[in-house]
């Protein structure tokens, strides 16, 4: 099809949380054919900016390896090979049928992604439980926010990113952003930074590296890896000894201070500076900038997010951020600043192990009714609980575990953590489907690969950071061959003859997420595409359409049983793997600007491999002194869980007991064949953010050297 002179199509980026906005257009703009991207004035997320990712997101539709024909293997042991799509479809069906004739529902996986539309997310949701009746289903969101969401589940009731227009931040009299890098993640996040430095307000950054928006700081507090939590403490101690506590709100709004306060008296400045590293003069020049003023936030990113107590961590800066009387106020409040594109809206509408549409836990009875009903099935047929993402990972092809696995949107293998682990547990399962539109490092570990499509060739939904409800909207037809998740989806409900209707437009699964989720935390029962487009997008909770939706939550009451928000004691216990004369350096890990989590797009498109070629890990020189490394030495660097083998690069933005790998590339240069899968109790967050490594040198000329990931290796010329 070819749309000459057809009007340029607006939507938003494929990438991150901000959800920049972006007209397509061209003047072919056919399949294939060359999309002019233009950033959006009247999105006031990015106000006209994009970051590189964001302006080079149209070569993502043309790159060399597209996926534009399923493939299949025969065995195990041999190549993938092109097939059609009744082949692969009659395979997953055959194998779903065998595997689950044998061991029962269960032994089906599914595995998705924050970066499904929401249609494609509540699908993929109904699909497992309805269609393969699985209780074994989550998604790699697991590893994003899932430590925020569960503390802020518990503090105020509800889970919803930021909590107000990302505008407001531009009014701030201080924001405090602990473990957020939005000057490379997110660049023009920044610009609403700026405004409110320019107007005054102090931005204070709180990370183990002077990154670019630390710099911008006016004050950085660089902790040692995994005692946020204590920092946090001691900020809060230094508010109740400098009398900056919100007494009045304290009353009215909260519940459960005291007991904090008495945990909160064993963190006195000298003792937090010992654990953290922070000079005492600086965090009290923190909170006195929190609390100068009638406008501050706290944010947290996902350095204080992804931890083995990372639902704690968040939980200390929420307690300060109470303390102060931030939440529930207009202009004021805590945030967690999520990661995904639609890392917001893919956590609310069902591809989480414990959880239905609207934010509901699936093990509530009412919950279950609810959803069994629109879905046409009765209440007892639907699975319960299932395995959290790395849990559901490591138990694949174990005895208990599921046999087979259909994944969607995801690469584990470069995204998860202790990699070489599961990647030795996806190839023991005895049947493995993936629905990619690139052959990424865990498509090529398949049995079955579905060509799927992608962002602007597909309409549908994104929930971006700030809970605004907004519409991605279709450019250009996918290629030949292609087909959308939910196509794929519909298809095979229907040869697993499930219950219930199975459409493949986005329109009319949107109307049916709208009903499941009425009268959940999540509610859109409000929201239409045409309020979304007359409107720049609408705020959940958004009841009915006659609501205005819902941009500050909280103004009035917190989501709690008794309108309050809650208070929760928590303790610093150091990181789950500190460091021993054996592993001496804190690794941590994290993100480049000019690539884009697991890295299976950005590492496709040429201005990005040109401006991020390669991994690298962040040296202290003095560290690199002590070890005998020079600048753009090959570092192996080893934990208990694997080695990787990247170049170095000397800085000292960071710690002297500190090393940061990006996580975006594959095979030997891996960060998360190093990083440690300790779990959070209540979010099962992996500690992505803290381990025990050591390095050495190796020879320049053994030195890795990171290409582009080449095509599917055998018979992949479809
Ligand atoms: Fe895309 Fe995020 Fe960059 Fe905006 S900041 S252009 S949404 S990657």
């Amino acid at each position: 099809m070819t749309d000459t002179a057809a009007p340029d199509v607006r939507t938003h980026c494929p990438y991150c949380a901000l959800q920049c906005g972006m007209s397509l257009g061209g003047d072919d703009r056919g399949p294939g054919g060359p999309l002019r991207i233009t950033p959006r004035e009247d999105v006031r997320t990015n106000r006209g900016g994009l970051c590189q990712k964001g302006w080079t997101a149209a070569e993502m539709l043309t790159v060399p390896d597209r996926l534009t024909s399923p493939m299949m293997r025969a065995t195990r042991d041999a190549p993938l090979r092109p097939c059609t799509w009744d082949q692969a479809l009659d395979r997953i069906t055959s194998e779903v049928t065998r595997l689950q004739g044998a061991y029962g529902p269960d032994a089906i996986a599914v595995f998705g992604g924050g970066g499904l539309t929401n249609e494609k997310a509540y699908q993929l949701g109904k699909f497992a439980r309805v269609a393969l009746r699985t209780s074994q289903i989550d998604y790699n969101g697991r590893f994003c926010m899932s430590s925020a969401a569960a503390a802020t589940g518990r503090a105020f009731g509800m889970d919803r990113g930021l909590p107000g227009p990302i505008t407001d931040l531009g009014r701030a009299d201080a924001i405090l952003l602990a473990g957020g890098n939005v000057a490379e993640t997110m660049p023009p996040f920044m610009r609403h930074l700026t405004d409110a430095q320019e107007a005054g307000g102090a931005l204070i950054v709180v990370d183990p590296r002077r990154t670019p928006t630390a710099r911008q700081a006016n004050l950085h507090l660089q902790p040692t890896p995994g005692t946020d939590l204590a920092l946090a403490n001691g900020l809060l101690y230094l508010a109740i000894e400098e009398g900056l506590l919100d007494e009045a709100y304290l009353a009215a709004r909260t519940g459960g201070f005291e007991a904090v306060r008495t945990v909160v008296n064993g963190y006195w400045p000298d003792r937090v500076e010992r654990v953290t590293g922070v000079p005492v003069p600086h965090m009290r020049e923190a909170v006195r900038l929190l609390a100068r003023g009638e406008r501050s936030y706290i944010l947290t990113g996902r350095g204080a997010e992804q931890h083995a107590r990372g639902t704690d961590m968040v939980t200390a800066f929420i307690n300060l951020a109470l303390a102060l009387g931030l939440p529930g106020r207009p202009g004021s409040g805590y945030g967690c600043l999520t990661g995904q594109g639609n890392g917001q809206g893919g956590r609310e509408h069902g591809q989480k192990a414990d959880q239905l549409p609207g934010y509901r836990r699936i093990d509530d009875p009412a919950a279950r009714a609810h959803v069994a009903a629109v879905w046409g099935v009765h209440p007892d047929d639907l699975p319960g609980v299932g395995r959290s993402a790395y849990e559901l990972l490591e138990a694949l092809g174990t005895p208990e575990g599921p046999k087979a696995m259909l994944l969607f949107g995801s690469n584990p293998v470069v995204s998860a953590p202790r990699a070489s682990a599961v990647e030795e547990r996806l190839d023991a399962l005895d049947f493995l489907a993936v629905a990619d539109f690139v052959p990424s490092e865990t498509a090529r570990r398949a049995d079955v690969v579905l060509p799927a499509a992608q962002w602007a060739e597909e309409s549908g939904t994104m929930t971006n950071l700030e809970g605004r409800v907004q519409r991605r909207n279709r450019a250009v037809l996918p290629p030949e061959g292609v087909r959308t998740d939910l196509e794929i989806l519909a298809v095979l409900a229907d040869r697993l003859h499930a219950p219930g209707t199975w459409s493949d437009e986005p329109a009319e699964v949107f109307e049916e997420l709208r009903e499941a989720s009425a009268g959940g935390l999540a509610d859109y029962a409000g929201i239409s595409y045409r309020r979304i487009d007359a409107e720049g997008g609408v705020f959940w909770p958004c009841p009915s359409e006659d609501h205005p939706g819902t941009p500050r939550p909280f103004l009035e009451r917190f989501a709690t049983p008794d309108g309050r928000a809650r208070f929760t004691p928590v303790e610093h216990s150091g990181p789950a793997e500190d460091v021993d004369p054996e592993y001496p350096v804190y690794l941590t890990t994290g993100r480049v600007l000019a690539q884009y989590q697991s890295g299976a797009q950005t590492r496709r498109v040429g201005p990005l491999v040109e401006a991020a070629p390669e991994a690298f890990v962040e040296v202290h020189p003095d560290l690199a002194e002590r070890l005998g490394i020079a600048d753009g030495d090959g570092v192996r660097v080893a934990s208990r869980r694997g080695t990787a083998t990247v170049r170095a690069r000397l800085t000292d933005a960071i710690r002297h007991d500190t090393v940061f790998i990006p996580f975006h590339w594959g095979g030997e240069a891996r960060a998360n064949l190093l990083t440690n899968p300790a779990l959070d109790p209540m979010s099962r967050m992996p500690e992505f953010k803290v381990c025990a490594v050591r390095l050495e040198p190796v020879l320049p000329e053994s030195a890795p050297d990171v290409p582009i990931d080449a095509r599917i290796e055998e018979g992949a010329s479809a």
